[in-house]
């Protein structure tokens, strides 16, 4: 017997055409995830995908892992297979199921069977019950049967080939990435942008991202924790492209022609231009941050209302009405969290303005704006040319 997945993907939302594109990308992305586990063959059967490793997994746990990663997975059922069909070879595979799912341990089960093969000599009724027969004179004291609320379901498909499986693992849901167009990133080394990143790219949105430097305020570390965090949200939605813009130049020149108290607005709000000028070329159809009403001066709704005016693109902010203990808590369930509470210094942080104006108005800034107005094009220009871009 070999080690199969069963995949089951949300499929009430997609009707039509637009369910081949979502199945198609779905297939592609579950390829390449298992690609470093081994060689699968994936494939679409009556609705559901299924991965067989072309040698039997060692480690089945590692693979339902990965698939827990994708997005547009809402289920895994982790099973065996056998390619023979009797039903010497539905016992065997059902006690031998069993025998692995259930251990030293005892349950309540029942048993379901399908099959796609009328011709069988024996109908799902009575395949149900004969192994059902089969598992309880085997197991003896392990195992009693509920019909109603079993703590284990043994599903029996005969199909094409014979199934056995019974344990379903959650999947993370969303739609599969790239069925929904793509989006740019402003990525900084913080706890809230990447969740807000994952949170996009759950509904199928592609991601690229942006991460604004300062050398030599901020350092190699800094930038290796944005990496890093870019990885991890990238092993949930593929291939993530990050642009390493350098932000010294600009942030001094800030700094020094514009009033302290709008230091960080302005940043801001150059920050989301160039995303702008990066995201437009690249497809990018939107930005995405990671603020949340009123966490800091910057992210007051004025604030955020003088920010957006920045930019001609639509800004998504999932986390706008999180609480930090919210974010906290997923960036902890998606394996940021402990990258992104690393201590290195971030941009932001280098010119701290004492007062921030938490009530900006756009012309105000704006009139600030003007004292940038010869040097600011050349020097936006310049860390675009000069920036680096990671394929992670
Ligand atoms: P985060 O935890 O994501 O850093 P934050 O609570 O620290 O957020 P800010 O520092 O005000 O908030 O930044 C708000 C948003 O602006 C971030 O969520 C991110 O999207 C973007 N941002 C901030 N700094 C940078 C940076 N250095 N490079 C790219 N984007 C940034
Ligand atoms: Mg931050």
């Amino acid at each position: 017997m070999k080690n199969i997945f069963l995949i089951k993907y949300g499929e009430i939302a997609i009707k039509g055409k637009n369910r081949y594109i979502f199945e198609n990308k779905l297939i592609s992305t579950i390829r390449k995830n298992l690609k470093e586990l081994g060689e699968f063959k994936v494939w679409k059967e009556q609705g559901r995908i299924i991965a067989e490793p072309i040698e039997d997994v060692e480690d089945p746990i590692s693979v339902i892992h990965k698939l827990q990663r994708i997005f547009g997975i809402v289920g895994i059922a982790h099973g065996h297979k056998l390619d023979e069909i009797s039903m010497d070879a539905i016992y065997d595979l059902s006690l031998a199921h069993m025998k692995e799912v259930l251990g030293d341990d005892s349950a309540t089960f029942k048993v379901e069977t399908r099959r796609s093969d009328k011709r069988f000599e024996y109908d799902s009724m009575e395949i149900s019950s004969m192994v059902g027969g089969h598992l309880l004179k085997n197991m003896p004291g392990q195992l009693k049967v509920d019909v109603h609320n079993p703590e284990i379901k043994v599903m029996v498909e005969l199909r094409s080939s014979l199934y056995v499986y019974s344990k379903t693992y959650p999947g993370a849901g969303g739609m599969p990435t790239g069925t929904s167009g793509k989006a740019m990133l402003l990525l900084s080394g913080g706890i809230d942008s990447p969740v807000a990143g994952w949170m996009i790219a759950k509904r199928g949105v592609e991601l690229e991202a942006v991460y604004y430097e300062s050398p030599p305020y901020t350092s190699e570390r800094a930038k290796q924790k944005v990496i890093d965090l870019a990885s991890k949200v990238g092993s949930y939605c593929g291939t993530i492209k990050l642009h390493i813009v350098n932000f010294t130049d600009i942030q001094m020149a800030i700094n020094e022609k514009c009033p302290p108290e709008q230091l960080t607005i302005i940043m801001r709000r150059i920050m989301m231009e160039i995303a702008e000028r990066l995201a437009k070329p690249r497809n990018c159809a939107a930005l995405i941050t990671g603020e949340s009403i009123g966490q800091v001066a910057s992210q007051t709704i004025e604030s955020l209302a003088v920010t957006d005016a920045a930019t001609s693109l639509p800004v998504f902010r999932p986390l706008i009405g999180f609480d930090k203990e919210e974010i906290i808590s997923i960036s902890k369930d998606i394996d940021t969290y402990e990258t992104s509470i690393l201590p290195y210094e971030d941009c932001c942080t280098l010119f701290i303005p004492k007062h921030p104006q938490t009530k900006p108005k756009l012309e105000y800034i704006q009139r600030s704006e003007r004292a940038l107005e010869d040097i600011i094009e050349d020097m936006i220009q310049k860390s675009i040319d000069e920036m680096e871009t990671i394929i992670i």
